[in-house]
C-alpha cells in the first residue's frame, strides 16, 4: 500500500449512508487510507431514522439506526477519517483527485462517490409550509404524533408499503395513493394488504394539501380523467422516490436525463479516478443489500491500483 497518507489519502468517499460506510470499512482494511466526507450530522443515509429495515439478510429484525451505527463504529475503529461536510466539488490536481467541501478540501487518488439520493417532492403549491404542520417524510421521526388519527401515504414502492403498514399499527386509518402499479416486493405488499384498517386508491395523485392552522385532508386528482376528489386526513407522507445528489460531479462524469451516474460493470464512472455506487447510480436496485454489495465489490475493483 502507499505510504502517502499525510499528503494525500488513497480513497475518498463521499457520502455516509450504507453504501459509502460500507465501501469506507472495505477500503479499511484492504489496507488504504480512506477519509469519508458526508453532509449531515447523522449517518446512515435514507435508512438512519428507521425502526425496522426490511429485505436485509438477518435473524433478528433489524433498524437502519443500529445497522448505521454500528457500520460506523465498524469504519472509524478501521482507520477511516471522517469529515462532516458538504462535498460541493471535485478537481483535477495533477495525478490526484481533489474533493472540495465548503470546509476545505481532501486530495486523494480515487474517488467512491455514494452520494444517494434526496427526497422527491409532491410539487404542490406551497408544500414547504406544509412540512411539521401535517407533512412528513418520516415514520419513525414522526408517526407517533398521528396515534389514533387518519393518515395517507402517497407511493407504491418499498418505503411508501413499509410506511404504511408501521403507521396502520397506530393510526386510525391509512390511505395509500397509488399512481400506477404498486412496485413494492410482495412480503411488502402482504403486510401492508393484511391491515384491516389500510386501503388503497388507485391512479391518482395529490393535486393540493388542505387545511388552515393544520393539515385537514389533501384534494386528489384522478390521472386519466383529471377529476378531483377530496379525502380528509390529518397526515401525509410521500414515499415517492429520490432524485440523485450527482450536481457536485464534475462534467465529464456521464448522467441520465434524472442525473443517475452512469457507470460501467466495475462502477467506474466515464471520468478517470472516479468510481460510483448506491442509490446514486443509474441501475442501483433500490436495496441495502445491494448497495452494501456494490460497496464490496467497487474495493475489490480499485484495490489493485494500490499495491505496491
Ligand atoms: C423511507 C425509506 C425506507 C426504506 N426502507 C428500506 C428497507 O427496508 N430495505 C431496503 O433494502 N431499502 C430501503 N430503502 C432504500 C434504501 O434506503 C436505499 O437503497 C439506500 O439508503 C441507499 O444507500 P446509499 O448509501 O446509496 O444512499 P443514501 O442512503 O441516500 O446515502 C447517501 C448519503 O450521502 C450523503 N450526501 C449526499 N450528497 C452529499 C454531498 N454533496 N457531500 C457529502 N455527503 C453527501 C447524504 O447525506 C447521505 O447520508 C428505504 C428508503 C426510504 C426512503
Amino acid at each position: 500500500m502507499t505510504m502517502r497518507k499525510r499528503q494525500a489519502h488513497d480513497v475518498a468517499v463521499i457520502g455516509g449512508g450504507i453504501a459509502g460506510l460500507t465501501a469506507a470499512w472495505h477500503a479499511a482494511q484492504t489496507g488504504m487510507s480512506v477519509v469519508l466526507v458526508e453532509a449531515s450530522p447523522l449517518f446512515g443515509g435514507q435508512v438512519a431514522t428507521l425502526d425496522r429495515v426490511d429485505g436485509f439478510p438477518s435473524i433478528a429484525p433489524v433498524s437502519g439506526h443500529g445497522l448505521a451505527a454500528s457500520l460506523l463504529e465498524a469504519t472509524v475503529q478501521s482507520g477511516v477519517t471522517l469529515v462532516e461536510a458538504d462535498v460541493i466539488a471535485i478537481e483535477q490536481e495533477g495525478a490526484l483527485r481533489r474533493v472540495a467541501t465548503v470546509a476545505g478540501a481532501h486530495r486523494c487518488r480515487a474517488v467512491v462517490v455514494a452520494s444517494g439520493c434526496r427526497r422527491r417532492l409532491l410539487n404542490v403549491p406551497h408544500e414547504a409550509s406544509w412540512a411539521g404542520r401535517g407533512l412528513s417524510h418520516c415514520v419513525a421521526c414522526d408517526g407517533g404524533f398521528y396515534r389514533g388519527r387518519d393518515v395517507l401515504v402517497v407511493g407504491g414502492g418499498d418505503a411508501a408499503f413499509q410506511a404504511a403498514a408501521a403507521l396502520a399499527d397506530i393510526c386510525r386509518e391509512v390511505a395509500v395513493v397509488v399512481r400506477g402499479n404498486a412496485r413494492a416486493r410482495r412480503a411488502l405488499v402482504d403486510r401492508a394488504t393484511g391491515k384491516a384498517n389500510l386501503r388503497f386508491i388507485w391512479g391518482m395523485e395529490v393535486d393540493a394539501l388542505l387545511g388552515d392552522d393544520g393539515l385537514s385532508g389533501v384534494r386528489l386528482r384522478d390521472c386519466s380523467s383529471g377529476r378531483l376528489e377530496e379525502v380528509a386526513c390529518r397526515g401525509v407522507f410521500p414515499l415517492i422516490g429520490g432524485i440523485p445528489n450527482s450536481a457536485f460531479l464534475p462534467m465529464d462524469v456521464a448522467r441520465t436525463d434524472t442525473g443517475h451516474v452512469c457507470a460501467d460493470d466495475g462502477f467506474a464512472t466515464t471520468s478517470p479516478g472516479i468510481w460510483a455506487i448506491g442509490a446514486v447510480r443509474d441501475g442501483y436496485c433500490g436495496e441495502l443489500a445491494a448497495a452494501a454489495g456494490e460497496a464490496a465489490a467497487v474495493i475489490k475493483a480499485i484495490a489493485p491500483r494500490f499495491r505496491d
